[in-house]
């Protein structure tokens, strides 16, 4: 049985992350979506818990969980025996970052490989971070999200909970 870890931020989960993660899922035999705290790369808009329990609502794949690590994503892939780590690459912007993290992952830990998938073109230039500011300037983010959530996004970003 092959297991790939598809980690990030998920703040929130946006239809290029499930595109992403639902492409895994037909790959490998089992898929881990691992929300990863990050907490120096900005201030989150929903909780680790709230990611999580987003996530779990809009993925329908029967062989994808989701989880939460705090640690060294390579520490976690050692302990599931994951065979992957699964990324999205959207614009030539993700490159770099992806390519050091992809070095330094299979440097400390060689028996995982990086595999990345590229965006689908409607997603390309999708990203939490621009949902995010399109809703709290009050846009239309309906086409980035999956419907199930979008509603507690737009609660999020009025400041209504
Ligand atoms: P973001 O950059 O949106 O904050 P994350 O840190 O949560 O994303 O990213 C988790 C993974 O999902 C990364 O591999 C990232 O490249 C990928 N990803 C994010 N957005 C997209 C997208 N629109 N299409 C494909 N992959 C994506």
């Amino acid at each position: 049985m092959k297991t790939a870890i598809c980690p990030g931020s998920f703040d929130p989960v946006t239809l290029g992350h499930l595109d992403i993660i639902e492409r895994a899922a037909d790959i490998f035999d089992n898929v881990i979506v691992l929300v990863m705290s990050n907490s120096s790369k900005y201030q989150s808009m929903f909780t680790i818990d709230e990611r999580i329990s987003l996530l779990e609502r809009c993925i329908k794949s029967k062989n994808v969980v989701v989880d939460t690590y705090d640690g060294l994503l390579v520490q976690y892939a050692k302990e599931k025996g994951a065979v992957a780590i699964v990324k999205g690459l959207r614009a030539m912007s993700d490159f770099d970052y992806e390519f050091q993290q992809a070095l330094t992952n299979k440097s400390l830990y060689p028996d995982v490989e990086t595999v990345f998938l590229t965006a689908s073109g409607k997603n390309m230039f999708l990203s939490s971070s621009m949902v995010k500011e399109v809703c709290t300037l009050g846009g239309d983010i309906n086409s980035f999200v999956p419907a199930d959530i979008a509603p507690d996004i737009y609660k999020r970003c009025k400041g209504d909970n």
